[in-house]
């Protein structure tokens, strides 16, 4: 192949890393020839949508145009990505064109999998069925938890791993909260089945979830996967982990689909087993190709899949993607930092922030914000800042709290 099209630097996914990384890119070397390859024209803010399924935002504030966050100064390729040829520096795309480059950016994000649980596709958005991982049903959650006045809600999480693995849970405390506060929950039964042995894979952050597991009667069953709805008659299939099939009915669900690479990931030489990119978890560099860096959900470091991971791997691959180029901007290492604001009810939230092995990350001192209690600032920090900071800072190249700390070691 021979690319019509080269760039400097091209960017596969247009996404909360994609932007953030275009912009950081942009901030140390704007002479840069640089491309962003995104087939999508709306962008969301995703971590918005547990709060639309909570009536707290609207749709709408979670969504701009994928043009209105493109970054001045970079070429927005309007495609999606369909192959790789690493050894030959070039990317295929849909309409079978081909972009070469110097340096490659892989963050397309990972693929919800719908199909994986038989009968979801068909029943989502209607027969109580929802979840919050789509932007177009997260406003029927909030329908549906307003409506139930009595009867059984479930809520379901795939196994791992999955984006903001904290989500599933958000949405149950959040809807139990508000039958609660409307006098209703006596009525409902609520129940969280996960594919996971327990509650949230950081041991410091249970004991004050399980306080609201409590205080809202859920019933919690550990290492049941969701493998089947029937819409019809509102019956939820699961499978245990030791293979038994046990069923529930429900009056709604909130369902959080199974998740994995995108296929065009899967079936490229960029892969581990898994299907994930695989990097060095602290360079974010390819261990296969030296001029290929990945960040985002696509990628394998085990780090927890959120955006708050993203807006701190973005700065760190920009860095060491222009020391490879030979700009000594020196090494930059990512510490697998990840952050889950739960919202655990209205107007508080436990925040857990971690790095890799589960290591506590806090931003704030112990005084301010302690992520073993539920915090009403945590929650300002959710509903005012964090929104703000994704739209003006983290897709702006504005690197507040994640600038960092440079090594001297030579990019490989
Ligand atoms: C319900 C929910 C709640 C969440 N809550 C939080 C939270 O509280 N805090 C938090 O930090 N994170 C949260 N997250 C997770 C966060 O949104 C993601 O981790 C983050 O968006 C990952 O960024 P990304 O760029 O890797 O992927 P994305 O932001 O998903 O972007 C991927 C981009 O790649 C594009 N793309 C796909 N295929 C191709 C292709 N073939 N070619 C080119 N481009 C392609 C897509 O169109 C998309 O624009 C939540 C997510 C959900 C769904």
């Amino acid at each position: 192949m021979t690319a019509a099209k080269q760039f400097d630097i091209v960017i596969v996914g247009g996404g909360a890393a994609g932007i953030a990384t275009a912009s950081s890119l942009l901030s140390r070397a704007a002479h840069m020839a640089i491309a962003v390859i995104e087939p999508a024209d709306r962008h969301y803010y995703q971590p918005g949508w547990t709060m639309v399924g909570a009536g707290i935002f609207s749709a709408a504030s979670t969504a701009k145009t994928t043009a209105a966050v493109m970054p001045a100064g970079v070429t927005w390729i309007k495609q999606a990505v369909t192959e790789f040829s690493p050894d030959d520096n070039e990317i295929g795309l849909a309409d079978g064109s081909t972009v070469g480059y110097e340096r490659l950016v892989v963050c397309p994000g990972l693929k919800l999998n719908w199909a994986g649980v038989e009968g979801l596709e068909d029943n989502l958005g209607r027969n109580g069925v929802t979840s919050n991982y789509s932007f177009k049903t997260a406003p029927y959650t909030w329908d549906l938890v307003q409506n139930l006045k009595s009867g059984k809600a479930l809520f379901t999480q795939p196994p791992m791993p999955i984006k903001c693995a904290g989500a599933p849970q958000k949405a149950l405390y959040l809807s139990a909260d508000h039958w609660h506060r409307s006098g209703t929950l006596n009525n409902i039964d609520v129940g969280f089945f996960t594919a996971t042995p327990s509650l949230f894979g950081v041991a410091h952050y249970v004991p004050a979830l399980m306080k609201y597991v409590e205080k809202y009667g859920a019933e919690l069953h550990f290492e049941h996967t969701l493998t089947k709805i029937d819409g019809a008659t509102k019956i939820a299939t699961f499978t245990r982990a030791d293979g038994e099939e046990v069923q529930s009915d429900f009056d709604m669900i909130h369902v959080c689909p199974p998740q994995c690479a995108p296929d065009f990931i899967r079936q490229s030489p960029l892969v581990d087993e898994a299907g994930w990119v695989d990097v060095d978890p602290a360079t974010l560099q390819s261990r296969r190709y030296e001029n290929v860096w990945a960040l985002g959900d696509v990628m394998n470091a085990p780090n927890a899949k959120t955006a708050a991971a993203a807006r701190a791997q973005a700065p760190v691959v920009a860095t060491n993607l222009l020391q490879h180029a030979g700009l000594n901007t020196g090494m930059g290492h990512y510490n697998g930092y990840g952050s889950c604001p739960l919202t655990v009810e209205r107007g508080k939230i436990v925040l857990a922030e971690f790095g890799y092995g589960g290591k506590l990350l806090p931003s704030f001192p112990k005084w301010l914000i302690d992520g073993q209690y539920p915090s009403v600032l945590a929650w300002l920090l959710k509903a005012r800042a964090l929104p703000w900071i994704y739209w003006n800072a983290m897709l702006k190249g504005r690197e507040w709290l994640v600038k960092p700390a440079l090594g001297a070691e030579e990019s490989s």
